[in-house]
């Protein structure tokens, strides 16, 4: 089981999907959220955040540490890191991309009483879409996909 969550940004206007992978860190490992609206003014931090091109994570790089460790992971964290690792991160390639595949999901339905290969067939290539569009933006997450 890994555990995953949403938050919401400082402004209240967005949310993110967070994974935490083995259940290592816990929810708190994260202060806050910048989304698009709110990260303009923010001075990126890189020994505590990690900036997704106009998202930011700030991490409490003690607790990242301390929980990390208890786990016999003896290393100095860093945002990269937990990023990267997927221990704390964007679940999936970019912060909103639970809601953007249930949409897509609701989009195709229609396709899937219609053909079954239809279906599967037109959401592979939309979401290979998706994945070209997102390294476009350059999201980290899909740039090493
Ligand atoms: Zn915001």
């Amino acid at each position: 089981m890994c555990l995953h969550n949403t938050v919401k940004c400082v402004c209240g206007q967005s949310e993110a999907y967070l994974f935490y992978r083995d259940n290592i860190l816990p929810e708190e490992t994260v202060i806050e959220i910048f989304c698009p609206f709110c990260s303009p003014t923010v001075k990126v931090d890189p020994n505590s955040m990690i900036k997704d091109v106009d998202w930011i994570i700030h991490y409490d790089m003690d607790i990242a540490r301390f929980f990390l460790k208890n786990k016999g992971i003896n290393l100095e964290p860093t945002p990269e890191f937990l990023f990267y690792e997927d221990y704390c991160s964007w679940y999936g390639l970019s912060p909103t991309d639970v809601k953007d595949t249930a949409e897509l999901v609701k989009e195709l339905e229609y396709l899937k009483k219609a053909s079954m290969e239809m279906y599967f067939y037109t959401f592979k290539k939309r979401r290979l879409e998706r994945i070209e569009r997102l390294k476009k933006y350059g999201y980290l997450k899909a740039l090493r996909a």
